[in-house]
């Protein structure tokens, strides 16, 4: 059982639907930028029926060059974390700059639209799950809902759902993960004003004023299964405010910063590697 099943979405069809109601929600992003965003729809709704958008960015030659690295870039997976997808909005256009051109990427900036796009803009999906903490890390059956009680006191924010996949928001993650295998998966969230890091390589420490501080790692969490259990990297952005936008030229440095320890530190072909057992620990990333 859900701690609370909350209000239906209406279902756009297209862009030029979903973009007015997208914007009155992303602080910063206008009408204009949104329809030109060329976003598309997934193929797969959320609980509500809105769609999954996302677009496949690589230059010429650049998909079907091997070496060229993979980057997966997710925004909002916490629907009230309005700024984080808004930054994405912002990043996809500097993604033809020089420094961003010789990678390969996937970006979806609204992982969670129900969420986004409730009366109230809630952290949870319209089923009521925390879609990160929804992911099939190993032990999840076992661990999620009493660590979601003991350590949460069942805050009703934070529940991982009844079963792992068991929201279609989550599953696109998942499958996308699975079809795109990205070299490296960058997730942004809003408020806690820190840079984390789950996956085989050496941590960043800082990118713009985002200083390295590990907010924990928790069953179902998108870090723990894909950079601890998939080995596959993932950078979590947290911005410092989910309603107030950084400004541009911070957005700058932590995109340029973020490309540089991207050039440095990730390698084309990252292969999966067994599962670790790792230590749960509380926070609320
Ligand atoms: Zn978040």
């Amino acid at each position: 059982m859900s701690p609370g099943r909350v209000h239906a979405a209406t279902t756009p069809v297209a862009l030029n639907e979903a973009c007015p109601l997208l914007v009155k929600r992303l602080p910063g992003v206008s009408l204009a930028e949104c329809r030109n965003s060329m976003l598309s729809p997934s193929g797969v709704k959320s609980r509500s029926g809105f769609p999954i958008l996302v677009r496949d960015i690589a230059a010429p030659g650049v998909a079907s060059n091997k070496k060229a690295l993979r980057i997966l870039l997710l925004g909002g997976i916490h629907g009230d974390e309005l700024t984080a997808s808004a930054l994405v909005f912002e990043w996809m256009q500097w993604m033809h700059h020089p420094e961003a051109v010789h990678f390969h990427w996937k970006v979806a900036p609204i992982i969670n639209p129900d969420g986004l796009l409730a009366p109230k803009p809630q952290r949870v999906n319209a089923n009521g799950v925390d879609l990160n903490r929804n992911f099939p890390t190993p032990g999840w059956r076992e661990q999620a809902a009493s660590y979601w009680a003991r350590s949460t006191g069942s805050d009703p924010r934070r529940f991982p759902g009844n079963t792992p996949l068991s929201e279609p928001e989550s599953r696109w993650v998942h499958d996308e993960i699975e079809r795109f295998r990205p070299d490296v998966i960058i997730s942004v969230h809003a408020p806690f004003g820190v840079l984390d890091f789950d996956g085989p390589a050496p941590a960043p420490r800082q990118f713009g004023r985002l200083m390295f501080n590990p907010v924990g790692v928790y069953p179902g969490s998108l870090g723990n299964y894909s950079g601890v259990h998939k080995n596959v990297p993932v950078i979590t952005i947290e911005l410092p405010n989910a309603l107030a936008m950084p400004t541009e030229a911070e957005a700058n440095r932590i995109w340029q910063d973020m490309l540089r320890w991207i050039r440095r530190n990730v390698r084309p072909g990252n292969p999966a590697a067994p599962a670790r057992v790792v230590k749960t620990s509380t926070g609320s990333r």
